[in-house]
């Protein structure tokens, strides 16, 4: 085993930094289900405000914050559309079915992206043989897709079919911030196009714990009573809020060095014998094709031996996500080991 490791398996594996550690012990807290928590207020006030909607909820995970969002859009019965490996429906325990009592339309697309045209074609006709399309659910970055952007353009079209048909629009934002970095779209005109967000405080911002679901007052409303329902009523979160506002005042604007990391580990990858080729890096997730499927596994234990962490994406395919705890030292290294395998 190297002494000296990188952990690139995901961008949640970030550890709070000093000076985030520091707003967290001196936040003023108080009790959050009695909505008497300053800090938690002043995180959502400050997050429904930067989305320009009228509120915002702290909720414990991105998990939550999704599963909230859906259950007050979905009626036990109706019927969610999203991408087949979208993670509200691949990643969150059967939560749709589980917490809500819906079905889901699996619709495949791009790298994680999908369509106006698809989706237009899956929203049922009001008949009797068919579940009511009551959703439409999107992420970007989409993290299956290797953390593909959408172009604005299809979003705006999917947006404007669903307000068309009447549909609620979620986008499950948990790398939002990833996203807006590379489309360059204003934020405010970027949120108005959904319904609900959910944004992750924990994966590139670095906070330790912590989502934010952002929407209009009588939805947030509703999403109290959920997650409250749910046991995600919490009590001098403040102290976690503390991380979360540190996180969006300080941790965006550096997003771009997470992106031209993970395009320096691509082309070192792309220069290996043993790799086939990659998704081309959007963001923050690099994902590499090895010419031999079946070595996956030994690939991903001889680069742990060398001191790079990294994870299996699907078969012959690993995953490398750059963050807040890479540094271009670490990326240095890691390209030396590169070298060895
Ligand atoms: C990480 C992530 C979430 C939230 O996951 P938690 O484990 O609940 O924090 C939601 N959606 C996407 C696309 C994610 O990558």
């Amino acid at each position: 085993m190297n002494p000296y490791t990188v952990d690139f398996r995901s961008d949640t594996v970030t550890k709070p930094s000093k000076e985030m550690l520091d707003a967290m012990f001196s936040a003023s807290v108080g009790d959050d289900v009695y909505g008497e928590d300053p800090t938690v207020n002043e995180l959502q006030d400050y997050a429904a405000q930067l989305f320009g909607k009228e509120a915002a909820l702290f909720c414990a995970s991105g998990t939550q914050t999704n599963q909230i969002a859906i259950n007050i859009h979905v009626k036990p019965g109706g019927e969610v559309i999203c991408h087949e490996e979208s993670h509200v429906y691949k990643y969150e325990g059967g939560g749709i079915a589980k917490n809500s009592g819906a079905s889901v339309r699996l619709l495949q697309g791009n790298r994680g992206r999908l369509t106006a045209a698809e989706i237009e074609k899956w929203i049922m006709p009001d008949d009797v043989h068919f579940p009511v399309t009551q959703l439409i659910s999107l992420e970007d970055t989409a993290n299956r897709g290797g953390g593909a952007v959408y172009d604005f353009g299809d979003i705006e079209a999917i947006a404007q079919l669903a307000r068309s048909k009447n549909i609620p629009l979620h986008l499950d934002g948990a790398r939002i911030f990833n996203a807006l970095e590379v489309n360059g779209v204003e934020i405010k005109k970027y949120a108005s196009q959904f319904n609900s967000i959910s944004i992750c405080l924990s994966k590139g911002l670095g906070a330790p714990v912590g989502s934010l679901l952002v929407g209009n007052k009588d939805f947030i409303h509703q999403a109290k009573r959920v997650r409250k329902v749910m046991g995600g009523g919490m009590r001098q979160a403040g102290f976690l809020a503390a991380a979360g506002l540190y996180a969006l005042k300080n941790n965006v604007s550096r997003l771009a060095e997470d992106h031209e990391r993970a395009k320096q580990l691509e082309s070192a990858f792309l220069a290996c014998s043993w790799i086939e080729s990659s998704l081309p890096v959007e963001t923050n997730i690099l994902v590499v094709i090895l010419k031999e499927e079946t070595k996956r596994d030994s690939y991903i234990q001889k680069l742990g031996e060398l001191g790079v962490k990294v994870s299996a994406f699907g078969p012959g395919m690993i995953r490398l996500v750059t963050h807040l705890d890479i540094s271009p030292e670490d990326v240095r290294f890691t390209i030396e080991q590169l070298k060895k395998v």
